[in-house]
């Protein structure tokens, strides 16, 4: 049994893992060149199963999650479609 007065006796050894600061990363910014903004909202895609390659031999909804931009909208990762004028 543990008893507290045991604790500091030792130091607790350290995990040899590198620590990353996610601030000290390169952050992504939206592909659309007149947004660029770097944030970036949760949404969710449903996708239909059909019963053709559904386990379960019926037709299915699955959801899919995907980042859009909070800017613009446009998907992470995705390049902007270009407007013709
Ligand atoms: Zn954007």
């Amino acid at each position: 049994m543990n008893s507290l007065n045991n604790v500091g006796q030792q130091p607790i050894p350290q995990q040899a893992k590198i620590q990353i600061n996610p601030n000290d990363l390169p952050t992504i910014p939206c592909k659309n060149e007149d947004c660029k903004k770097e944030v970036y909202i949760q949404t969710f895609v449903f996708k239909r199963v059909s019963k053709i390659i559904s386990q379960t031999g019926k037709e299915q909804i699955v959801s899919a999650v995907t980042f859009v931009c909070a800017g613009c909208g446009l998907g992470f990762g995705k390049e902007p479609v270009e407007v013709k004028k």
